[in-house]
């Protein structure tokens, strides 16, 4: 029997094929079991077509069968089979793909039909599938029996080398395929293609939604691998919650429920099905380096991509989800694709789908969506932060915050930590004369609540947001403003309230009055602030602190608490009350002892520094401090 050369530097591209298409060795799997369900699928058409009886659809399915004493694994299917000429056209020319052709006969017979009856939904196109096996395999017979045919025919080929067609046996129409498994070596370990458990994995991973059974004989009979229905390619009204459910965590390892579910059907230039979830819990890893966002890609049912990550931005990287279009050009390997311009279109109304849900999540459901804020609240907050606040806009109306403002009549529910409140809330609550959006960064709600700096704004019904994470205030300084109101920090040097004439010409008669005291405070304490002040926004309170610039002082704390070696300082203002009669002991000292004004000075520093939870320098020289003025 004469050896045939394979065609067009056949040796050279298989070469290729082998060593370089592919980065998984175990997709050889998918593309044969993919060319058994396209092999399959053209003998239904036919059948449909002809009215021949063939078999019933029932009785088509894909068998393995691994044996590990023989080193070879069968993939049999009751297909369309390929005669003689087949076998050589199809699989002796590389590149070379029938079931191309099939596809476009049969969309030219539909297309003069114009009835448009049942198409089938074709997955090879290049030609070179096949040939992935020889990734695994150091010999691959394929015994096939064309449909109308009697006679059986066996390819064999061991590769580069060309191959052999002879006369076979075979009863049923189809085409068995003999995987002769290569001998594990150093650095690959090929054995574990004939593992039951491996097939099983394999088959669940890319090749879940082939239409026909494939089937793996065990000691306990036939057992099906594969669900062979997406899930998302049926009727959304006949989904029941518990079925999503039960898929999000079987497929994406979680043991709790998703917040969210988004399942929607796009036509249109490119028409794809994405099935989303919002995840009850942050993975363990979410906010670490380790995480890796993406969603699953299909092209027709079979699994192309586990991760593709363009399809998400980072903002929303704790989506989970898979997205299933057959307008994907892929490339040969069908790992990726041709055009990422097609991801991108997909990518751009998932971005706004995902935002327009949360929307209607944070509207619907306050409670629900404050729980999915506790979880990933951090994640939109960075995506306000990041690329210079590029994609604030998309993000500003996800945000919720808790805040000082409290419900008439509520029912003793809406206390500060519970209650979250969006921008446009806030906006649509501020006063006449209000002309910011005030905020207010701490640890806690609670802690918050207390500050000085927060007292008169209260007073004046001026509601103020309550920051609590690191990012909040850099975030705030990307968003600037909210529906054309500036943000203004409690703890900004100046809070631009309103005043009455006479308040102000007061408040300048107090300030020239103690001018000399104050800069003689201010050099006491020398380069730890920028300047000391009178203060009109503390009303009980004795002393805070306030920075002036860009820089205030919690941006300073989380600055400083990064591992750099590079600190940072925020430009400090003691502000001194006023009306507190601290002011008035001090402008009294100032005529006689200037000593213990220094005293004061510093002790006034200390707890102030105290109040915004900053540690002091000298904690014994300050409570030494103390003690001396009691005793005395
Ligand atoms: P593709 O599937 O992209 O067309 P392949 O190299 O995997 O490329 O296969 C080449 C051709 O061989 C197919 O187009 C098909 O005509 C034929 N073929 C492969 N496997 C089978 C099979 N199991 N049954 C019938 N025909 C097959």
């Amino acid at each position: 029997m004469a050896k045939k050369q394979f065609k067009a530097e056949s040796k050279r591209l298989l070469d290729l094929m082998i060593n370089s298409i592919y980065t998984h060795k175990e997709i050889f799997l998918r593309e044969l079991i993919s060319n058994s369900s396209d092999a399959i699928d053209k003998r239904y058409y036919n059948s449909l077509k002809d009215g021949s009886t063939g078999i019933s659809r029932d009785d088509y399915t894909i068998q393995l069968i691994p044996d590990k004493d023989q080193r070879t694994l069968k993939i049999i299917d009751n297909g369309i089979g390929m005669t003689r000429e087949e076998l050589e056209k199809n699989l002796g020319t590389i590149a070379r793909s029938g079931s191309l052709d099939f596809k476009s006969a049969m969309e030219q017979a539909e297309a003069q039909n114009e009835k448009g009856g049942e198409t089938i939904d074709i997955i090879g196109q290049f030609g070179v599938g096949f040939y992935s096996a020889f990734m695994v395999s150091d010999k691959i017979s394929v015994l096939s029996r064309s449909e109308g045919s009697e006679e059986a025919w066996l390819w064999e080929s061991k590769g580069a080398d060309g191959y052999t067609v002879s006369e076979g046996e075979k009863e049923d129409v189809g085409t068995e395929i003999t995987l002769h498994i290569k001998e594990d070596s150093e650095d690959e370990n090929y054995s574990r293609f004939l593992e039951e458990y491996t097939l099983r994995d394999l088959v669940k991973k890319y090749s879940d939604y082939i239409r026909y059974p494939i089937q793996m004989t065990s000691e306990d009979g036939p057992d099906t691998l594969n669900s062979m229905v997406p899930l998302w390619k049926k009727q959304k009204s006949t989904i029941k919650e518990e079925e999503y459910n039960s898929f999000y965590k079987e497929k994406f390892y979680d043991f709790t429920d998703p917040v969210k579910v988004i399942h929607t059907n796009v036509e249109g230039l490119i028409s794809y099905t994405a099935l989303l979830f919002i995840p009850g819990k942050a993975p363990m890893d979410y906010y670490s380096k380790d995480y890796q966002k993406g969603l699953q890609l299909y092209s027709s049912g079979v699994m192309i991509m586990e991760k593709c990550p363009d399809l998400l931005p980072d903002c929303f990287s704790f989506v989970k989800g898979l997205v299933d279009s057959q307008d994907l050009s892929l490339n040969i390997s069908r790992e990726m694709l041709q055009h990422d311009r097609q991801l991108k279109a997909i990518a751009q109304r998932l971005e706004k789908k995902i935002k327009s849900e949360l929307l209607e999540f944070l509207n619907k459901d306050r409670e629900g969506y404050t729980g999915f804020f506790k979880n990933f609240g951090l994640q939109i907050k960075y995506g306000v932060y990041e690329n210079f606040g590029m994609n604030k806009d998309l993000l500003q109306d996800l945000l919720i915050y808790n805040t000082s403002y409290k419900p008439e009549n509520g029912d003793g529910e809406g206390d500060a930590q519970n209650l979250m409140t969006t921008l446009s809330e806030y906006v649509s609550r501020m006063k006449e004369d209000q002309k910011y959006i005030y905020y207010a960064c701490g640890e806690t709600a609670e802690k918050i609540d207390k500050m000085p700096q927060t007292e008169v704004l209260k007073d004046k019904g001026y509601e103020i947001l309550y920051m609590t994470d690191d990012i909040d205030e850099f975030a705030v300084q990307m968003l600037r403003s909210y529906e054309d109101k500036e943000f203004k920090s409690v703890s900004a040097d100046d809070l631009e309230i309103e005043e009455t004439e006479e308040e102000k010409k007061a408040a300048e008669k107090q300030e020239e009055d103690s001018r000399e005291l104050l800069d003689y405070m201010k050099e006491c304490l020398s380069d730890k602030v920028a300047d000391v002040k009178l203060s009109h926004r503390l009303k009980s309170h004795p002393v805070c602190l306030t920075s002036k610039g860009g820089l205030s002082l919690e941006m300073e704390k989380v600055l400083n608490s990064m591992p750099v070696d590079e600190k940072v300082k925020a430009e400090r203002v003691l502000e001194i009350n006023a009306s507190h009669p601290i002011a008035d002991t001090l402008v009294k000292l100032y005529g006689e002892d200037r000593e213990k004004v220094k005293t004061i000075a510093e002790l006034l520093y200390d707890q102030a520094l105290l109040i915004e939870g900053i540690t002091i320098e000298d904690p014994v020289a300050f409570s030494n401090a103390i003690c001396d003025l009691i005793v005395k």
